[in-house]
């Protein structure tokens, strides 16, 4: 290892369900053992989820420890690798996955995302720390390797993991039937909207996308840029998007709301798929109409499913896209980038500002 390290480091740590608990920490530098390869952090994005965690509504610490070291989206440099790894060198540029398996069928087929039993953890999340400090360790089999010429936005992998799954799946589950879908809706401009709008525009589909931010925003530019209309809820509330564009094909609900989540079942057309994929920690409720939702989904075989995690497959298609996205659309992806943080002030990182898409924690220059 360089000489420059020194026996500990740097982190940002929160005590779960403890609002705004988040503090820095120094922790031992991960040793190099045999299976595993030690992954120097050089940037980190933050999400809502690393906000709910810090507002006291999500997150778990690992077995035995009081805190949890959170940060799930890291690009990091292989510092070093145990002497039974292959594959990675130092160097290498790294995205780990988030979710670890437990022993269920699915985790065992490699598809942990769609864990059967609930005994995962996820890195910087649920049971496990995450990346946001100097260093982590890690095995082969949940790190992904970046091609060199990604490293600028690389970071947005794992947000970009999510939304390759939920079309993924939603696009498979649709092979029930004949489909040819022409128009989706994607609800929230949020990284995960606008990377959603990335993939369905690669497809050839017709996309609007509708969210809080007023329409002469980056990102409304960045969205009519990829071809997709961009309105505000503020006029174009979201009861009313059938009226508005007709037969909607696909939705995907990216604001985290769950009103939303329930008035965007009302908006389906007709052999429509609605994917959601917010984490809402509260535990709010709302008036639905559910004779009017339950009638329409019955008599248009409409379907609403729930996407979660991402796994390693996930990432992978989400590097390919990286490149087919840039050849469309070169320098979008460092568009979403709006904020980058040094890591003293890592606090003004977790609050989160209207005019933010993605905020990044810096942690290493290079
Ligand atoms: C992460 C997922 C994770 C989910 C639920 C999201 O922010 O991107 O990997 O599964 O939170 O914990
Ligand atoms: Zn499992």
């Amino acid at each position: 290892m360089a000489k420059t390290m020194t026996a500990t480091m740097r982190a940002v740590a929160v005590t779960p369900m403890r609002a705004g608990s988040a503090r820095q920490v120094q922790l031992p530098i991960p040793t190099v053992a045999r299976e595993m390869a030690v992954m120097r952090v050089l940037e980190v994005g933050i999400d809502g989820t690393d906000t709910e965690i810090n507002g006291g509504l999500y997150g778990e610490a690992p077995p035995g420890s009081d805190f949890l070291v959170i940060g799930h989206e890291a690009l990091s440099v292989v510092e070093a690798v145990g002497e039974g790894v292959s594959g990675f060198t130092p160097g290498d540029l790294v995205v780990s996955t988030v979710r670890r398996p437990d022993d269920c069928p699915n985790c065992r087929a490699g598809e942990s995302d769609m864990c059967l039993f609930g005994r995962y953890t996820e890195r910087g999340i649920k049971g496990a720390h995450g990346y946001m400090g100097e260093y982590y360790a890690e095995a082969p089999a949940f790190m992904v390797k970046i091609p060199p010429v990604l490293r600028p936005f690389a970071v947005l992998l794992e947000p970009l993991s999510i939304v390759e799954k939920a079309t993924y799946q939603a696009w498979k589950i649709q092979q029930r039937m004949v489909w040819e879908p022409k128009r989706a809706v994607v609800l929230g401009a949020g990284p995960i909207g606008i990377l959603c709008t990335i993939l369905l525009r690669l497809r050839g589909i017709e996309v609007h996308v509708y969210a809080k931010s007023p329409p002469d925003t980056l990102q409304g530019r960045i969205l009519r840029d990829l071809g997709a209309s961009y309105a505000s809820v503020a006029d174009h509330p979201v009861t009313g998007i059938k009226d508005e564009l007709g037969q909607i094909d696909f939705i995907l609900e990216g604001t985290g709301n769950s009103t939303v989540a329930f008035e965007a079942m009302a908006q389906l057309g007709i052999n429509g798929v609605l994917c959601l994929t917010g984490v809402s920690g509260g535990t709010s409720s709302v008036e639905i109409p559910a004779d009017v939702i339950n009638l329409q989904m019955v008599l248009g075989n409409r379907l609403a499913f729930g996407s979660v995690n991402a796994n390693r497959r996930y990432f992978e298609m989400g590097v390919q896209h990286f490149q087919q996205a840039e050849r469309q659309w070169p320098g979008i992806f460092e568009r979403l980038i709006t904020r980058r943080v040094p890591f003293d002030e890592f606090m003004s990182a977790l609050d989160r500002r209207p005019e933010d898409i993605k905020t990044l924690l810096t942690i290493a220059a290079e």
